[in-house]
């Protein structure tokens, strides 16, 4: 989808106000970006996002809040933290996964429980950003991330920049897609729709269920 120039120009202004935030961290899942131009991607790991429920200025409410890797692991936030702090909210949402970004004044008010491997949701982990990149990831139904997955740490909601023309970088279009690197074996798990990536002069490319067994092809079932 196309970026709304007056709605991006418009939160930039808001984007200068820090908003205060708190609440209770249901999750902790990977800040990946996702270029792709036709049938080659490539990824930027940015970071993470903390799934919380809390207040947002005041008014209740689920949300976001991306972190850089460093806050990650000066703090190891998980599941179950109580936390405060400010953020801003994105200058261009249709690019950023996170409903607030720029956290900072970061404050602990309840230490979580300590982590555990149970799952799913797999909710206490909070992996390196090198081990996603081994793991690699299949696509995941939007659904089941909505319903069952937006607390996982193997779960993530990438914004994706499409290049639709070489010979014309400002084509571009930008889109959200979810994604699981979770054991092959989750019973949650549901593919999808296969996924069509557009092309210069109406083509498209269609990210078949190869590229994912390609992908995770190094993991068993149960890694
Ligand atoms: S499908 Fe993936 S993201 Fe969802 S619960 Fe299972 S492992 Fe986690």
């Amino acid at each position: 989808m196309p970026v709304d120039k007056t709605t991006a120009a418009t939160d930039l202004l808001t984007a200068s106000h820090p908003i205060a935030w708190n609440g209770r961290v249901l999750g902790v899942q990977p800040r990946i970006d996702l270029m792709r131009s036709f049938d080659e991607r490539s990824h930027s790991y940015l970071g993470y996002l903390l799934v919380v429920d809390g207040h947002v200025d005041g008014v209740a409410r689920q949300f976001t809040v991306r972190i850089g890797p460093g806050m990650q692991a000066k703090h190891a936030i998980r599941a179950g933290d109580v936390l405060a702090g400010v953020a801003r909210l994105p200058a261009a949402p249709a690019r950023e996964a996170a409903d607030l970004y720029r956290a900072s004044g970061l404050r602990f008010e309840v230490r979580g429980p300590k982590p555990s491997l149970a799952g799913p949701p797999w909710t206490l982990l909070s992996p390196l950003l090198e081990i996603y990149r081994e793991r690699g990831h299949r696509r995941l139904d939007s659904r089941t991330y909505d319903a069952k997955c937006r607390s996982c740490s193997w779960g993530c909601r990438m914004p994706v920049e499409i290049i639709i023309d070489q010979w014309a970088p400002d084509r571009r279009e930008h889109r959200f897609e979810t994604f699981c690197y979770g054991p092959k074996s989750c019973p949650s798990y549901r593919p999808g729709p296969m996924r069509k990536v557009p092309g210069r002069k109406g083509m498209s490319w269609t990210e078949e269920d190869w590229v994912d067994e390609d992908a995770t092809a190094h993991r068993r079932a149960d890694d």
